[in-house]
């Protein structure tokens, strides 16, 4: 192990831990040899235990689960220009509240606004937390202590802290839940509507589907009723993507300009699901309903962070050409990627790792299914291609866990007796270090 600096208070600590460690076994009545406690045998157990404590904890994962927008795994990557924006932004002062050509205070939704509404159609934009935050903030606004109607087969729970019927409690609103699990029908709507009735809301059913015998009132037509009856119309898009991703393969979705263009009143989705972006909620829609929101309080506890603005003004710019979005932006590029592009790299990571694992684990490349992910688009699968693992001296939970564990985490996925690790979510530069962790554990080198 080479040279390690480190804090005088994290060596002493590793020190104490590792000798901690020795007393314990000791006490324990393991057997520790008098040889196990002297200097040789113990350095390299104090240095990798620093090494250890010295590791962020917060660190950089290879994700070959083959699940694009991975929630677990910090969703959407950025693409290095939104990088560079970040690192100048956050190490230095910036207008971030500071009108330069008036020189008074300014605000930071407008830095972003602009492009948001350029790119959209939309009249108005404003920038909070994440999308479970733009929900509830839309809700607080328009809705506070009057009525929400939503379809029953609607009311989603998105990885297990979101839920409709929760966030429409928070924000004081009343739901009105209307039609049956599986078919809900313009007329429910229409009946439920009283004097109390804030709001109409469609949500994206972004992680289930209902099939079968099933009927949802399509959003043009919500729009009509809304307009007939002086209502306004909301959608939670839950990812919201601003380009058509059917072109790949993927089932047509409304884009946000099409949801706008259908007349909806006001759109939420996320910044870091399909747009590729930082970690946001985008609220878009008419001016003076976004006027409303800017104005009520609750924005100010929901309010974006200077760093991430940065990221996702850089993310919004590269929309400007969407050929170079779906190449930049690595949600898109890994979504959009052709089959016989993952085939190769697949066949890459095979020859970096083949000859290092002869005999002790068989390795092949396979057909597999990619998912989107992130809540996005259920059911939809996407034709990939995974090198199989097969290890011979271990089960393949052992090896699975091996690799989670080691200094470059590598997540698969378990199938059957293999071990699935799907080429789509490995970006190229990431194929050397994969391999080296898979070849470490086979006691090999890895080229
Ligand atoms: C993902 C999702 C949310 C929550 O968005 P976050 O950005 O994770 O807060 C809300 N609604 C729907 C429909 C979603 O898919």
């Amino acid at each position: 192990m080479g040279e390690v600096k480190a804090p005088a208070a994290q060596v002493k600590s590793a020190v104490r831990e590792v000798l901690a460690a020795k007393r314990e076994a000791i006490l324990a009545g393991e057997p520790v040899s008098l040889a196990d406690l002297g200097r040789e045998p113990l350095l390299p157990l104090f240095a990798e235990r620093l090494a250890a404590r010295l590791r962020p904890r917060l660190r950089t994962v290879i994700n070959a689960t083959g699940v694009v927008v991975h929630t677990n795994l910090g969703r959407s990557p950025l693409p290095r220009s939104a990088m560079e924006g970040l690192l100048q932004v956050g190490t230095r002062y910036s207008n971030l509240e500071f009108d330069l050509e008036t020189g008074k205070r300014g605000s930071r939704y407008s830095l972003v606004e602009g492009l948001l509404c350029e790119l959209t159609g939309a009249e108005a934009a404003l920038v909070v937390n994440n999308n479970a935050a733009a929900v509830l903030l839309v809700l607080e606004t328009l809705a506070k202590g009057r009525e929400v109607i939503v379809s029953r087969g609607q009311l989603v729970e998105i990885g297990g802290s979101f839920r409709i019927p929760e966030v429409m409690a928070k924000s004081g609103a009343r739901l009105v839940e209307v039609g049956a699990t599986n078919r809900t029908h313009l007329r429910d709507y229409e009946n439920a509507i009283t004097e109390e009735t804030a709001l109409l809301l469609k949500v994206h059913t972004s992680n289930y589907r209902i099939i079968g015998f099933t009927s949802e009132v399509p959003l043009a037509e919500l729009v009509e009723l809304g307009a007939r009856r002086g209502l306004p119309v909301m959608e939670d898009l839950g990812s919201g993507s601003l380009v058509d991703l059917s072109r790949f393969g993927l089932q047509k979705e409304p884009t946000v300009g099409e949801a706008l263009r259908a007349g909806v009143d006001v759109v939420t989705f996320s910044g870091d699901k399909l747009l590729g972006g930082p970690q946001a909620g985008l609220i878009l829609g008419r001016r003076a309903i976004i006027d409303q929101i800017k104005k009520n309080p609750l924005n100010r506890a929901l309010r974006i962070d200077k760093l991430t603005l940065a990221g996702l003004e850089a993310v919004l710019r590269l929309y400007f050409d969407e050929e170079e979005a779906l190449r930049t932006i690595p949600t898109l590029a890994m979504l959009s990627a052709p089959l016989p592009a993952i085939e190769r790299r697949a066949r890459r990571l095979l020859r970096k790792i083949g000859k290092p694992l002869a005999g002790r684990c068989l390795a092949s490349v396979q057909a597999t299914h990619s998912l989107v992910g992130g809540g996005a688009l259920p059911e939809q699968a996407l034709p990939s291609s995974a090198v199989a693992l097969i290890p011979r001296d271990r089960s393949v939970n052992q090896l699975e866990t091996e690799l989670r564990r080691g200094a470059l985490p590598v997540i698969g996925r378990i199938e059957g007796e293999r071990l699935l690790l799907d080429l789509r979510t490995v970006a190229d530069d990431e194929l050397g270090g994969l391999a080296a962790a898979i070849t470490a554990l086979f006691g090999g080198e890895g080229r």
